[in-house]
């Protein structure tokens, strides 16, 4: 009686009738079974082949050390969960799904790698791309109309714009189109785009997920058995697989993953108001929740570019989502549109002592004031 409520083909067996919470969920999900002396946690299964009369047979096709990842993040998003060899590996096997010269509708500010892999696939003539402002739900609805897919990423990297993700899935799915989330930002702590009837979320588990910046993971989950299946195939075939260590340590990451994004937000929270105070800024970014914040110097881009050099604490890096706090301009990266201001610094912020992070940003910023 346990699992019928439950959208997860591979619920955790619970004894109470109740589905379990997402942290209750981050910590169990994705265990071997509880037989004397079984490990608690899965081991790291070191494999390219396997004794031949099973299921897997070779290390490209499946691992039990994926498989305990994708049951536990499949757990959290409430779908099926596939794995891959990093972000933009998932990326690129989800864009493979859209027919030859089909039209994809993406936001502009979507993660500078979506948009390079878009922009290639466009010159090569695979498919047709139509950008749009995230935040303006007429607009994304009416582009709908003509597509195959529409890929969101809500909140948008850096800009940090809201799309209306229920919205917007019911109109592409109106017009026959699949609707992607890329939900690297939000994680399915704060947002669950399955259950909006989006078709696919897609995660840089590299961040967040992971969250000790030391590893490379992609990830696909889906409540579309179809889908799944296509995707799994490609998955064989383009060969973009996780490496199994690099699973291990994701998973270990994931099992903490309710109280990094806990303190991280709060930390985030605090230092949103102290920053709306600062002279320094012009503007502060901010969707509301999450552990990313972006704000833009009133003196541009020179002024960002001392901020990042007169921390201690904070780190001048790219990514974001790992424990310790980072910031970056993002315009120092060509690729990035025009349209994010020149002087805008990302901060991923980490699970330091709020205090400290803000004395340490502070005294930077004071700095370019005087
Ligand atoms: C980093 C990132 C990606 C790409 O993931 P990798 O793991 O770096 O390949 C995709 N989407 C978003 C929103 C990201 O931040």
């Amino acid at each position: 009686m346990s699992s019928d409520a439950s959208p997860d083909p591979r619920p955790t067996p619970s004894r109470s009738s109740e589905p379990l919470r997402a942290s209750t969920l981050a910590v169990t999900a994705g265990r071997p079974a509880k037989v004397p002396d079984a490990p608690l946690n899965e081991p790291i299964t070191m494999a390219s082949t396997y004794v031949a009369g099973g299921d897997v047979e070779y290390g490209r096709y499946g691992n039990p050390t994926w498989s305990a990842l994708e049951e536990a993040l499949g757990a959290l998003e409430g779908g099926r969960c596939l794995t891959f060899a990093s972000g933009l590996a998932a990326v690129a096997t989800v864009l493979d799904l859209v027919g030859q010269g089909a039209k994809v509708v993406a936001p502009r500010h979507s993660y500078t790698g979506t948009m390079g892999q878009l922009a290639d696939l466009e010159a090569r003539g695979r498919l047709r791309t139509q950008l749009v402002d995230v935040t303006d739900t007429a607009a994304v609805v009416e582009a709908c109309a003509d597509a195959a897919l529409v890929w969101l990423e809500s909140p948008t990297n850096p800009a940090l714009e809201l799309a209306d993700i229920a919205t917007i899935t019911a109109a592409a799915h109106e017009a026959g189109a699949y609707v992607v989330v890329d939900n690297t930002f939000a994680t399915p702590l704060l947002q669950k785009p399955l259950e909006d009837e989006v078709d696919l979320v897609v995660h840089s588990a590299t961040k967040f997920l992971a969250g000790h910046s030391d590893v490379l993971m992609g990830a696909v989950c889906t409540r579309d058995d179809d889908l799944y299946a296509v995707l799994k195939g490609r998955r064989d075939l383009i060969g973009a697989v996780p490496g199994p260590f690099e699973a291990w340590l994701t998973l270990r990451g994931l099992r903490t993953l309710h109280l990094r994004v806990e303190r991280s937000q709060a930390n985030a929270q605090e230092l949103v108001t102290r920053l709306r105070e600062h002279p320094a800024l012009s503007e502060v970014r901010y969707p509301g929740f999450g552990g990313i914040i972006s704000i833009v110097l009133a003196e541009g881009a020179m002024a960002a570019d001392l901020l990042v050099r007169k921390t201690g604490l904070w780190v001048h890096a790219t990514s974001l989502g790992g424990v310790e706090s980072t910031f970056e301009r993002r315009r120092r990266w060509k690729v990035e549109p025009a349209t994010i201001p020149d002087g805008l610094v990302r901060l991923s912020v980490g699970v330091e002592d709020v205090e400290d992070l803000w004395a340490d940003l502070r005294r930077a910023l004071d700095d370019l004031v005087l």
